[in-house]
């Protein structure tokens, strides 16, 4: 991976806000804009924010049986950008007793990005998956991750064979910054140049990867750049059933991103409103099908009792509506290593 420039910029707290400069900014999706132009001390903040990315209007949804009521034509296609190998002391918590077999030992895990393709608000990535080429990512001694990165694999190279840059993505979001979800991010940004995506993702996300001492919580620090814009959902979470808060990010309807923090402090799901039944993006609030089926948290995290509760949010909505399609965020069973692209719904 190229190393990008990294400028030296002073970071706003992110509780500053500014209204006058959200609107000067134009929309963000789901909340504030953290961001400033291209003198450091101009960084600033905007913490409201027009309901949408375009000009639909924002639709009020009371249950998700109103929203699953009108699903999208959504576009998904899923990238697997990589292996990396994990055991249970990551991947589920192995100390409860009904933890498969084959879940505890070290396995070799898939790293999945997702493209949704909106047929008018978008296109934006859900996670960028691992870099291409050599992928293992960590700080030694703390911890290291060994990776294969899939030839082709990796979001820029499967955006080109689509026949797209990184210039045509409008967003991507990130559920939160580990290596294994975000160390596809820097060639991503390096090959936008100089019209990047918007970078979404919740607020305590953001500060979790740009705080002190970071590595203890599974970042490195080359996952986000200082200066990297980056805008969150929490001013636009609405209360939703059964999973606490949710933001709908393109106002209609089509893309939630529910906060589930406990692996990591800001972690973010999705959940995809899709005519052949909605499809809920786990990411890492449950690692493997069989957490999510037996109800087991991962098998590390930053908060063990947040890391539950969203679990369980997460659970009785797949339990509630039957049809929607639950992918954990590194079941190696979900994914063929021989295929490195998986159309999930075509309009
Ligand atoms: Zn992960």
């Amino acid at each position: 991976m190229r190393p990008l420039a990294r400028r030296s910029v002073i970071l706003m707290p992110f509780a500053r806000s500014s209204l006058l400069l959200a609107v000067l900014l134009g929309t963000a999706s789901c909340g504030g804009v953290a961001t400033y132009t291209e003198a450091p001390h101009l960084l600033v903040h905007g913490a409201a924010a027009p309901p949408s990315p375009a000009s639909a209007p924002a639709i009020a949804h009371a249950t998700w049986d109103e929203v699953f009521a009108h699903p999208a034509p959504l576009r998904v296609t899923a990238f697997v950008t990589g292996w990396v190998q994990a055991g249970p002391e990551i991947l589920i918590d192995a100390s409860d007793p009904r933890v498969p077999a084959a879940d505890r030992v070290p396995q070799w895990v898939p790293t999945v990005a997702y493209l949704v393709e909106h047929p008018s608000l978008g296109r934006i990535l859900l996670d960028t998956g691992v870099r291409a080429g050599d992928c293992a990512f960590g700080t030694r001694p703390f911890f290291w991750v060994p990776c294969r990165a899939t030839p082709g694999g990796d979001v820029v190279s499967q955006l080109h064979e689509r026949g797209l840059s990184a210039r045509d993505l409008d967003y991507v979001f990130l559920s939160h910054f580990h290596g294994d979800h975000a160390s596809g991010l820097a060639a991503l940004l390096e090959t936008a140049r100089p019209n990047p995506p918007r970078l979404v993702t919740s607020r305590d996300e953001l500060a979790a990867v740009r705080r002190g001492f970071r590595m203890r919580d599974g970042y490195i620090a080359s996952m986000l750049q200082d200066d990297a814009t980056v805008e969150t959902i929490d001013d636009r979470l609405v209360p939703m059933p059964l999973v606490g808060r949710a933001c709908d990010f393109f106002g209609d309807g089509s893309l939630w991103l529910v906060p589930t923090p406990g692996h990591t402090r800001g972690h973010v799901s999705a959940v995809l409103n899709l005519a052949g039944g909605p499809i809920l993006l786990t990411f890492d609030a449950s690692h493997l099908q069989a957490g999510f089926d037996l109800d087991v948290p991962p098998g590390v995290d930053t908060d063990e009792t947040q890391a539950r509760a969203s679990l369980e949010h997460l659970r009785a909505l797949a339990a509630a509506y039957p049809k929607m399609r639950v992918y954990s965020g590194h079941e190696p069973s979900q994914w063929s290593q021989a295929a490195s692209v998986v159309v999930l719904a075509a309009p």
